[in-house]
């Protein structure tokens, strides 16, 4: 079991996150197959992914299960699967370090998550803000799974006793509602789970604002104002021409509007300092063509995606290969999951 005294936190935002490194930690995160990875898919988890493998026990998954929630149709899942896999290796996550794998093939996730929803009540599940904007989008399809989805991913990130999940902004709530139901288990059975905590590398979990200024950047809404780690080189150089502007600033030091703030937080991500530093001080003196600004950020966006896009377009074709690390990743995951549920069971009294 991971020493918890080994952890150093911080609280923010009403938050844990794991701010230091120290230990035998168990790193565990997922991402939905729910169609193309952008670029906050990499800042708010993969980066981070990349990052713990070389020091950690590490699960990444691909989140099959989870994207039923709001794609029952599964005509594309195989296809979204491979691309997934492969937009994570391209993105640097190495197969013999992690285990990547496929949420459906750790079959133990499902007992748990049955086990976990007897601990969670309908009033929390209903107030969970992912719920309530995914039950706006999809009036007609409010089911079950999409109301205990912080349950399920509860259960992935217990199953190997994980302590610390890299993700980005949105998931904060999900963590909160992982500690609490972590919290009822142990004190209602015994204490078999380490609470798991929000990771991000920097102090703050990261998120990536889209490019017309509404939202965060994301697979399935917001498309035209989402950068893609697969878009080619002129998608990618349209959607940032297109990033919203105005005027540009009346008065020196003035605040920047969102919109506008947006963009510097893009270029944050993926520019020079030198540049960042040219553009703060052209917007503070008043002199910023915002023309010129888009177009440096675009190539700056090209720059560093293009070669992530050729990387997963060479290994998404290689089913064979990614069958592997699918099988081997799966592996890995059901190893620590069994030992994890002969704990939950024995703590539960289901040996009979
Ligand atoms: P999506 O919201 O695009 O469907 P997922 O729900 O599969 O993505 O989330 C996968 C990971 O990517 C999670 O850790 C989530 O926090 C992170 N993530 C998704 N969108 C963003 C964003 N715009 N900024 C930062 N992190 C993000």
């Amino acid at each position: 079991m991971v020493a918890k005294a080994a952890l150093y936190f911080t609280v923010k935002h009403n938050s844990y996150i794991c701010c230091m490194s120290k230990a035998n930690a168990i790193v565990m995160s997922g991402i939905r197959p729910t169609g193309f990875l952008h670029l906050g898919n990499y800042f708010g988890a993969m980066r981070n992914y990349v990052k713990l493998q070389d020091q950690y026990t590490c699960f990444f998954m691909v989140a099959d299960l989870h994207a039923l929630t709001t794609h029952p149709d599964t005509k594309e899942l195989k296809e979204n699967v491979h691309r997934v896999l492969a937009e994570n290796i391209a993105c640097g996550i190495d197969p013999d370090k992690a285990a990547l794998y496929c949420q459906s093939h750790v079959r133990e996730t499902s007992e748990l998550y049955l086990y976990l929803n007897m601990l969670a009540y309908l009033g929390e599940l209903e107030k969970t803000t992912t719920f309530k904007e995914k039950a706006r989008m999809q009036p007609d399809n409010i089911n079950a799974g999409l109301l205990t989805y912080p349950v399920l991913q509860t259960a992935d990130i217990i199953l190997h006793r994980a302590t610390w999940v890299p993700v980005g902004k949105d998931q904060e709530q999900h963590l909160e509602m992982a500690r609490n139901f972590v919290n009822r288990f142990n004190h209602r059975y015994g204490h078999v789970f380490p609470e798991p905590l929000a990771y991000n590398f920097g102090e703050d979990l990261v998120k990536v604002p889209s490019l017309d200024g509404t939202g965060k950047m994301s697979k399935s809404e917001n498309q035209l104002a989402t950068l893609y780690l697969a878009d080619t080189d002129e998608v990618i150089r349209k959607k940032v021409m297109k990033a919203k502007t105005d005027g540009g600033p009346t008065a020196p030091d003035s605040a920047k509007p969102d919109y506008i703030e947006n963009i510097f937080q893009l270029m944050r991500l993926v520019s020079t300092t030198e540049v960042i530093a040219h553009y703060e001080n052209a917007y503070n003196d008043c002199s910023i063509r915002y023309g010129d600004m888009k177009k440096q950020l675009a190539e700056d966006m090209v720059q560093f995606i293009s070669p992530i896009r050729e990387k997963a377009e060479s290994i998404r074709t290689n089913e064979s290969y990614l069958q592997d690390i699918m099988e081997k990743g799966a592996e890995k995951a059901r190893k620590s999951a069994s030992e994890t549920m002969n704990l939950v069971r024995e703590a539960m009294g289901l040996h009979y």
